[in-house]
């Protein structure tokens, strides 16, 4: 018997590649494209579950392949039902966790690129795990398969169960921004396929470029999951070079950038990367990516009650952007701030900034002509919340 990790796990394949492996079976090519489907169409879980493929396929596929859809050990969920963080173990025991967030128009998953961290920013639990582990294709993409499946059987027991319409009050309802309140049409939930992927989970996808895109694409293609480019956003804590790369990308996804900061004092303090790829070099490559791509760029800018949301931050990132700080402007059409007052993480000697701390910040990049917006977080009461996902830590902590 082979052993099973040196077998091909099918979700690392992408379409091409499964043609090439049916016609190195002597199988029509045709073949890939209904295995593909089996897949993430019907997203079965095992090749015998592939009942268009003659029955001797099946058998080779089980024998000489992986197929190992994610199971959770542990499924959190809060908001009603709403948000959903699923803990998986991976086959060689490391854990990741992946977080389902429903709303009345989209679903979003939020997927790991790494388990653990190696970019040590002070405020985030998967940063004091250190990098254990770089994920495989497969494992990112089956994360996004878990999600696929969850919104399956949500849309299915919503049909059977109208207890899970939306109540009279919205207060089940937590908007992405402050400025969602008021929309009213969004209030029934409407969604029933997963319709974003968010890379903010665990990890540094740029850390883990190649394989992180590899995935993308197997996300993207339109005979599989057929995952929008431009439903898709990676968030890098500003590693350059994989800014540079996202930039000659045909496949046109969103960027975030990890900012937390003003000046490269306080980001080196916070966030070590800065040392190596310091404000002026990310931001000559944003200006490029910019330049390049035309796509509008998120900064996020986690608050720290003390440290980095006085309203002195929030002039000097204003004066940062406008480029009045002596560095060329950035085209502020392009360009969005998305705040977000940190979550907590037991044991870190933080505080997350108050809601009105917060919005004198985001006023104050208003006055100044650049777009803002409050992320409200969902799933804080499980530690589902951005930089709070820390595998067994975070459960151990979270009790
Ligand atoms: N490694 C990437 C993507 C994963 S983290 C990055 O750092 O961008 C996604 C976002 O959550 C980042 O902006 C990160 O700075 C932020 N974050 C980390 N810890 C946080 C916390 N405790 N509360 C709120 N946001 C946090
Ligand atoms: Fe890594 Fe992002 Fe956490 Fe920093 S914020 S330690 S880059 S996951």
């Amino acid at each position: 018997m082979m052993n099973q990790d040196t077998l091909p796990n099918l979700y690392d394949l992408s379409l091409a590649e499964m043609e090439r492996l049916m016609t190195a079976w002597g199988q029509p090519a045709y073949r890939a494209r209904q295995i593909f489907r089996q897949l993430y169409v019907n997203l079965v879980d095992s090749p015998l579950a592939m009942t268009d493929l003659p029955l001797a396929l099946r058998e080779r596929l089980v024998a000489e392949t992986r197929l190992a859809p994610l199971a959770p050990e542990q499924v959190h969920v809060a908001d009603q039902g709403l948000t959903r963080k699923a803990l998986f173990r991976l086959e060689n025991g490391v854990l990741i966790e992946s977080v389902l967030m429903i709303y009345p128009d989209r679903a979003t998953v939020c997927v790991s690129t790494q388990a653990g961290c190696g970019m040590g920013c002070v405020f985030c639990a998967t940063g004091t795990l250190g990098l254990l582990r770089n994920l495989s294709p497969g494992d990112i993409v089956a994360q996004v398969v878990w999600a696929a499946r969850e919104m399956r059987r949500f849309a299915a027991e919503r049909c059977i169960s109208p207890s899970l319409a939306p109540p009279d009050d919205d207060s089940w309802w937590t908007p992405d921004t402050l400025e969602d309140q008021g929309s009213s049409e969004a209030r029934s939930i409407s969604v029933s396929r997963l319709s974003n992927i968010v890379f903010m989970g665990m990890g540094e996808p740029f850390a883990n470029y190649d394989r992180w895109w590899r995935a993308v694409e197997i996300l993207h293609d339109p005979r599989g999951l057929n995952m929008g480019a431009r439903s898709m956003t990676v968030s890098t804590v500003g590693l350059i070079p994989g800014i540079r790369r996202l930039a000659t990308e045909t496949l046109p996804i969103n960027l975030a950038i990890s900012l937390h900061a003003p000046d490269d004092a306080l980001r080196s303090a916070l966030m070590p990367v800065n040392r190596r790829y310091p404000l002026a070099a990310l931001f000559e490559a944003t200006r490029d990516y910019l330049a390049v791509t035309g796509r509008r760029v998120s900064f996020e800018y986690v608050l720290l009650q003390g440290k980095n949301d006085e309203p002195e931050h929030a002039a000097k990132l204003a004066a940062l952007l406008r480029g009045e700080a002596g560095m060329t402007p950035l085209p502020l059409h392009l360009v969005h701030v998305n705040l977000i007052p940190w979550n907590p993480v037991p044991g870190m000697p933080l505080g997350r900034s108050e809601r009105r701390r917060v919005l004198t910040f985001q006023r104050i990049l208003r006055e100044r002509g650049i777009a803002c917006t409050v992320r409200v977080e969902r799933g804080v009461s499980i530690a589902a919340a951005c930089g709070q996902l820390a595998g067994e830590r975070g459960l151990k902590v979270g009790g």
